[in-house]
């Protein structure tokens, strides 16, 4: 996974490259506005880390030219902590996400995943979780590379859960989406298909978040 990152606060930088390099992304970091859409444009990366505040162009500005050549390039605004409006604003013009100064690597890293599978989703139509694949156009799961057999509610369920991994899907979301896809619900019946599910996959891929819901964590496992 290529990584552009635009930053001019150097050790901040340097920080990050290092850190997310350890993570084995490959970075190429720039310091300037300039630099970075001549970057997205002759080596184009995978996904941008673009800070708002730069010496020469802004962030937003950078965004939304490099929009304008690329719609699904995925942008991680980074912006300061007083800067809401710059939130918005990155939001408006077509950020995929953004972190407020200072954060968590460890939040980074989250943030790179959620976007890392949705690039991974729009080119192959598929979800991969740990030892689970589903191929979203096809209808299709398999548990350690073997096809697997699932009710059709099972793998609605499952296809939310996927799709959110890493945030819990309480309860009655997961009621919801059966009622919307014009299923018959009865009063247990997520319970009744995640235990069937668990079968299927193994019991420790759905975590239970007691009097909530259920929860896949990100990486499969807890
Ligand atoms: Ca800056």
């Amino acid at each position: 996974m290529q990584i552009l990152l635009v930053e001019d606060d150097q050790p901040l930088a340097k920080g990050l490259q290092k850190a997310l390099g350890q993570q084995g992304y490959v970075v190429n970091h720039v310091g300037t506005g300039e630099a970075a859409l001549h970057v997205i444009e002759f080596d184009k990366p995978d996904i941008v880390i673009l800070d708002i505040g730069l010496p020469d162009i802004d962030g937003i500005t950078v965004l939304k030219k490099a929009r304008k050549k690329d719609k699904e390039l995925p942008v991680l605004m980074l912006t300061a902590r007083d800067g809401v409006d710059d939130k918005v604003a990155g939001l408006d013009n077509g950020a995929d996400d953004y972190l407020v100064k200072p954060f968590e690597m460890t939040e980074l890293l989250a943030r790179l995943r959620v976007l890392e599978r949705r690039i991974a989703a729009v080119k192959t139509n598929e979800i991969v979780i740990g030892h689970v694949c589903m191929d979203t156009v096809a209808q299709l799961v398999s548990v350690d590379g073997k096809e697997i057999e699932l009710a059709r509610k099972e793998y609605m369920l499952l296809k939310s859960l996927m799709e959110n991994a890493g945030r819990v899907q309480t309860r009655s979301t997961l009621e919801t989406r059966l009622y919307s896809w014009g299923e018959e619900v009865s009063s247990n019946a997520v319970e009744v298909h995640i235990h069937r599910l668990r079968k299927k996959l193994g019991n420790d891929f759905i975590k239970t978040i007691r009097g909530v819901g259920y929860k896949i964590h990100a990486e499969g496992r807890a």
